[in-house]
């Protein structure tokens, strides 16, 4: 859908801090019933929470705040060591009910998907916001928010020049890793992560912290199994993820 979006300003802004670039841009579900009782909370001044814009289920994208204002989507989070998110990021919302109490999602419209694709262009050459820094909240939060979820199509997002995506690899016959496990192949694998940007300690104890940011590894790269365990398949990701990575670095351009 193009066009322009329709205003909703929300009061929920505050200026960014002083001399942070906007390098970021992070994606939400609302979690709610429908766009209208969302875009309710995110202009209330009681929420406190807001983001710079919504798309709702038809493609509709609603603009709340400014992007040259902080809007408050990111909360308590962190990136590559950057842990004013807000400060740093445009935030979309999409208008989603979540996941449901058996912990399923329903597919996002394919209007809603056209329309992120063809804002999140705009936001991305606007800013020059590389491919790795095109986030779910909960990348940059793990163990805490678990949104946008597993059935947001990061493949696609990538395919239409929105995040990056590793090529595709064979999985390693590799053991498992999950909690408890205090290897050096734990420590490899904390590692790999750290350089991608999650906010993890490098440790070698697979804990608690390491199982909710492999499960939100696997929300955006292996949407079919969100276990929070490492098994060949999701540490082969891993490592294919940050060759991705790399090859940005080098200015190359990644398949
Ligand atoms: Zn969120």
């Amino acid at each position: 859908m193009t066009g322009s979006p329709t205003a909703r300003p929300s009061p929920n802004f505050n200026a960014r801090a002083t001399g942070t670039d906007i390098s970021m841009l992070i994606l939400h579900y609302t979690n709610m019933t429908d766009a209208e009782a969302a875009l309710a909370r995110l202009c209330d001044p009681a929420s406190q929470v807001s983001a710079h814009y919504l798309i709702a289920r038809d493609g509709e994208v609603f603009a709340l705040v400014d992007e040259a204002d902080r809007a408050w989507h990111a909360g308590v989070s962190a990136w590559q060591g950057i842990r004013d998110i807000n400060s740093a990021s445009v935030g979309i919302e999409l208008d989603h009910p979540g996941h449901d109490v058996g912990g399923q999602m329903t597919a996002y419209p394919p209007a809603q998907m056209a329309a992120l694709v063809d804002l999140s262009k705009a936001i991305i050459t606007r800013h020059n916001i590389p491919p790795d820094k095109v986030l779910g909240h909960s990348d940059v939060a793990p163990g805490r928010k678990i949104d946008p979820g597993e059935a947001l199509d990061w493949a696609a997002l990538a395919r239409e020049g929105v995040g990056l995506w590793p090529e595709a690899v064979e999985p390693e016959e590799v053991a498992t890793l999950k909690p408890g496990d205090a290897t050096p192949a734990v420590a490899a694998l904390q590692q790999a992560l750290r350089a991608y940007g999650y906010d993890i300690a490098h440790d070698g104890v697979f804990g608690a912290q390491m199982s909710a940011v492999i499960s939100a590894f696997q929300r955006h790269f292996r949407p079919s199994c969100v276990d929070g365990q490492a098994d060949g398949e999701t540490q082969t990701l891993v490592y294919a993820v940050c060759r991705a990575q790399a090859a940005l670095d080098r200015g190359s351009v990644s398949p």
